[in-house]
């Protein structure tokens, strides 16, 4: 961390900044110029406030050289890290598919998608059963009973679960029977939430928040991680832009800055991003092309009739289609599927 102290500021103000420094633990490498003075601050700053020294009237900037994320920084764990999800390892060399519909609806939908995704080389089911809808008045998911349905229809075609979790109170039931919690979108900051994961060893699929900063996100996964649970993997699943013909703007520049920043897998959700069924092809090809780990596609048997997200669904046909071009685009970015 770097400050900056405006010129002619008085010595004991410089000093009592000094010692709230020391304090701290930090040392201090003074820099003292004709007309300003800056400190050099050495030792872990991550979590330190950069706003308790910014108050004082003659600090004209605070500046940090290191990110406040650590678990999650690529800094202290450069290689990257391998999610096991049962038998499936997410951020290794094989692209991991997560497919399904959107909500459970019926014991018979789910196990029709369940064993489609299957055969076309998906790796984990999704499917809802506790939803997150804008409108109180929409359909809001089986609950308890589309778990089970869901649990049921991945057992019976050997793939692991992934489903929404939406509040703390649920995680112990969640961490019985789900292979990989999905953090939704509107929860990225549901601290409490986030928290309560990290005291579990399941893994956790932690979606973008609609209007989250990498930087946000990153310290979300932290939050987990904090807490005791390292197993996360990222979700880009589109922000919010100044653009409304598609449902959000997929960011694909995510995937690299994440590469970078942290070692955590990253996957991509061109469903939710695009909104609209045939662009989720080309999206799914640009985020295996980004270097994405994997994705997450919302395929559904009768879009036409789904009771939620239809209009971004994959039949289960053109999901095949797009695993066959997916399988021979992987070896061109080093991957397999
Ligand atoms: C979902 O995956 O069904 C979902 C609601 O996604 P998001 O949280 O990204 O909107
Ligand atoms: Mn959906």
């Amino acid at each position: 961390m770097i400050v900056v102290f405006k010129p002619g500021a008085p010595e004991n103000e410089k000093a009592k900044i000094k010692n709230m420094l020391i304090k701290a633990n930090f040392q201090i490498n003074e820099i003292v110029g004709q007309n300003l003075t800056i400190y050099g601050v050495i030792g872990d700053t991550s979590s330190y406030d950069p706003r308790t020294i910014s108050v004082n009237a003659w600090v004209d900037k605070v500046m940090r050289v290191q990110e406040p994320y650590k678990l999650a920084n690529r800094l202290f764990h450069p290689e990257n890290s391998i999610i096991n999800v049962k038998d499936v390892q997410i951020g290794g060399k094989r692209l991991v598919i997560m497919a399904g519909p959107c909500s459970v609806e019926t014991q018979t939908q789910i196990n029709t998608v369940a064993k489609a995704v299957k055969e076309s080389g998906a790796a984990i089911l999704r499917g809802g059963a506790f939803k997150p809808r804008t409108s109180p008045y929409s359909f809001q998911g089986l609950k308890e009973k589309g778990l089970e349905m869901l649990v049921k229809a991945g057992r019976k075609n050997k793939l692991p679960v992934v489903t929404e979790i939406m509040s703390a109170d649920k995680v112990e039931e969640f961490a019985a029977c789900v292979d990989l919690i999905q953090v939704g979108a509107r929860n990225m900051q549901n601290y409490e939430l986030l928290k309560a994961l990290g005291k579990t060893k399941v893994p956790v699929l932690l979606k973008r928040g609609l209007s989250a900063t990498i930087e946000e996100w990153l310290m979300s996964a932290e939050y987990i991680m904090s807490s005791g649970n390292k197993n996360v993997v990222l979700c880009e699943r589109g922000i919010r832009t100044f653009e409304t013909y598609t449902r959000n703007t997929l960011d694909l520049s995510a995937v690299s800055a994440i590469k970078k920043l942290s070692h955590l897998p990253i996957i991509v959700d061109p469903s939710h991003a695009a909104g609209m069924w045939w662009m989720v092809e080309p999206l799914a090809k640009a985020a295996i092309a980004a270097g994405a780990d994997g994705l997450m596609i919302e395929v559904h048997n009768d879009p036409a009739n789904a009771w939620c997200d239809g209009a971004q669904s994959l039949k289960p046909e053109r999901f095949a289609t797009l695993l066959e071009q997916l399988r021979a685009l992987a070896p061109l970015v080093g991957r397999e599927l």
